[in-house]
């Protein structure tokens, strides 16, 4: 059966492929639901029609003209009323399967038909002939967006009468039989070149909709990738801005807004520059994957570029939740990679907030998930934090230092004080270290290592350290000649080009004498680019300029730096002095400092003396000079002159007593 069906479909349809057959099928389905019943109809007009030419009105209720007739008239019926318009395909392809096996079977039945009535009414042969022929005619029409069925009654029931016309013993109608013929013919391939034409516009309709179907996926594929990051597959950060912007719920103080949690690899890239890209590229896709997998349902997962990832969920977290979230991010990137056949471990550091009354946009909300980020990794690695209200009020306070720093009024409330460094043989005060002082009236007191640092970050460090230099000089003028000026440089401000160049610019601006002023410089200088702070100091010391090493013992010092740089002077940190009077390794460690400084050359400083025993102390260590509070606190240089009076044998320094006459 299925094989026959097969046999069916491809005389009915002749297609190129089984997709174009199924267009096919469908589209002649749709034109010839009108026309069947008119097919149908024209059979049963002529039917009868013959019916009466031959039989006159006698009809016998079980003939086979009744019964066709009745069966012609349900089928028109049903087509009419019955037949739904289905959209199943298979449905259709029975329809119309079974309908062409029909028009066979009912053309072949009229075809038998009309040639025994010729035979036995052979009088009436033209009328029966007339009849069948309209038959023929009318249901070829009627199936003519059916091409290969309408052939059907042409073949089998036309075709047969014009021989049968031509077999007569009459010219004329055997002539009528020849035309009859030759019209059958040119129906029929019309019919033909009508299937033809049929089917090539079904194939150019399907080479249409492929390529519109091509069209709508490369631009879907193509929107998809404007929103996706390509390595990982994740949202990019387009998408995670447009997603914050359209879906960020603010909650009370209390909590419950939307959260956002920004991420960052540690030691990623330690692993990057040892195993090269590939290696780099297998953490950031299995990190993905991890977060993808944990978070994706309730949440965006996005990579913010580089090694930095994001998650936003929207309807947000409970307090506990929150705490789950941080703890899980911070175990998803502690589990090693597999990546040929090496175990990479990397840690990630994460930001949390939650929108609050004071998130009032997308842009602050992410600067609270970076300013968390911050904090934790400030803090200790691979950890998270999450941000607060303090951390909030610390970054408005930041905020706000920014802005009076970049429009230019911090430097204008800012002023300059003094610290003497005093010499412990003769306790006379040989330079004054200058230090940097802001009262705003905005903000109160602020730090100059608060400052100092927020102005490197801003990057205007020359700018604000060179007016602090000119505000130190013009004080330093009045100074008597055995009082020299102390000034700490930034290390950003050295690691610039030309800072030599522009640091002495100001100097000549208030014409002092490059032997009167000593630059302070710290470790972190020299961290940054030694090359480049090298120059620089270089040609400090070649203008004239003495140069000090400061904070000597803290963080990062290096033995190195003392060998490859010559420093006129040491300041050893105040943490060195700290401890100095309790402990003997203390004191054991100090002695080798001082002793190393000497070695280099270099004079020591001993910072933050606070109290005689400590002054002492430094003095019989081979210190040279000494500074910190007991020896004079950081003040205005018109008191400080006055308590120093400078130039009186007898000198009035709190501990002057204990300076040798
Ligand atoms: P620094 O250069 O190490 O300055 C010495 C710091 O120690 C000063 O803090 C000073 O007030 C403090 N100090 C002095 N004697 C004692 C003592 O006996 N005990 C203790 N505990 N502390 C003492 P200050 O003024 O807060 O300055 C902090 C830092 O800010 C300075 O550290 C310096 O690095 C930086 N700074 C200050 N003014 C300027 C400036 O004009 N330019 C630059 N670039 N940095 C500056
Ligand atoms: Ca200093
Ligand atoms: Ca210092």
């Amino acid at each position: 059966m299925a094989v026959l069906m097969q046999w069916a479909l491809r005389y009915l349809f002749p297609a190129r492929s089984s997709r174009e057959q199924r267009e096919q099928i469908i589209g002649t389905f749709a034109n010839l639901r009108k026309q069947i019943p008119l097919l149908y109809g024209v059979s049963l007009v002529n039917l009868v029609g013959m019916h009466l030419a031959t039989n006159g009105s006698h009809l016998d209720w079980f003939s086979p003209v009744t019964v066709l007739s009745f069966v012609l008239l349900w089928r028109m019926v049903y087509w009419i009323g019955f037949q739904k318009p289905t959209r199943e395909f298979r449905e259709i392809r029975r329809e119309l399967v079974q309908m062409a096996v029909f028009t066979a079977l009912l053309c072949i039945g009229f075809s038998l038909w009309a040639q025994s009535l010729i035979t036995q009414y052979p009088e009436q042969s033209l009328t029966i002939i007339l009849y069948s022929l309209l038959a023929a005619l009318g249901a070829a029409y009627g199936l003519s967006s059916f091409p290969r069925a309408a052939l059907l009654p042409l073949v089998i029931l036309g075709m047969p009468l014009a021989i049968r016309l031509f077999l007569f013993d009459d010219q004329s109608a055997q002539g009528i039989g020849i035309s009859l013929f030759l019209v059958l013919i040119l129906f029929m391939w019309l019919l033909q070149v009508h299937s033809r034409a049929l089917s090539e516009l079904v194939s150019g309709q399907l080479a249409i909709a492929r390529e519109r179907n091509r069209a709508v996926a490369a631009e879907t594929h193509a929107i998809k990738r404007a929103d996706e990051d390509v390595l990982t597959g994740l949202a990019n950060r387009g998408r995670l801005v447009r997603e914050i912007r359209h879906h960020l719920v603010r909650g009370p103080a209390s909590g419950g807004g939307s959260v956002l949690a920004i991420c960052d690899l540690d030691g990623f890239k330690a692993a990057n520059d040892a195993f090269g890209h590939a290696a780099g590229d297998a953490i950031l896709k299995e990190f993905a994957d991890r977060l993808t997998e944990a978070f994706a349902d309730k949440a965006l997962v996005a990579r913010l570029g580089g090694d930095e990832f994001s998650i936003f969920w929207k309807d947000g977290l409970s307090g506990l939740e929150i705490e789950e979230v941080g703890d899980r991010i911070c175990e998803l990137a502690a589990e090693p990679v597999d990546w040929d056949g090496k175990e990479l471990s990397v840690g990630v550091s994460c930001g949390l907030t939650e929108a609050g009354p004071f998130t009032w946009s997308d842009g602050e909300f992410f600067r609270q998930a970076d300013s968390a980020l911050y904090k934790a990794k400030e803090s200790l690695r691979g950890h998270w934090h999450l941000y607060d209200q303090p951390q909030f009020q610390a970054d408005q306070r930041r905020a706000r230092i920014e802005k009076l720093i970049l429009s230019g009024d911090a430097v204008d409330q800012m002023h300059v004080v003094f610290q003497p460094i005093v010499n412990v043989e003769t306790g006379q005060p040989e330079y004054a270290e200058a230090l940097a002082r802001w009262d705003s009236p905005d903000l109160g007191v602020v730090g100059p290592s608060e400052f100092i640092r927020i102005a490197e970050k801003l990057g205007v460090i020359d700018r604000l350290n060179e007016c602090l230099l000119g505000k130190a000089l013009s004080e330093a003028a009045d100074w008597p000649s055995t009082l020299s000026l102390s000034f700490n440089l930034s290390a950003m401000q050295l690691s610039r080009p030309a800072a030599a160049e522009r640091i002495q610019r100001v100097v000549d601006a208030y014409s002092q004498p490059p032997d009167r002023i000593q630059f302070e410089v710290t470790e972190t200088v020299l961290l940054t680019d030694l090359g480049q702070a090298e120059r620089e100091l270089r040609k400090l010391t070649d203008s004239g300029f003495t140069i000090a090493l400061d904070d000597f013992g803290s963080g990062y010092a290096s033995v190195s730096y003392l060998r490859e740089l010559s420093f006129d002077t040491v300041k050893l940190d105040g943490s060195l002095i700290d401890n100095v009077l309790h402990s003997e390794r203390s004191r054991q460690i100090l002695l080798g400092m001082v002793d190393l400084c000497h070695a280099a050359g270099a004079r020591c400083v001993a910072e933050h003396v606070e109290t005689y025993e400590q002054f002492a102390l430094a003095r019989s260590m081979g210190c040279d000079y000494a500074q910190g509070f007991c020896l004079g606190k950081p003040t205005t240089s018109a008191k400080m002159l006055a308590a120093l009076d400078l130039g009186s044998k007898q000198t009035r320094l709190p501990f002057g007593h204990f300076a040798k006459d």
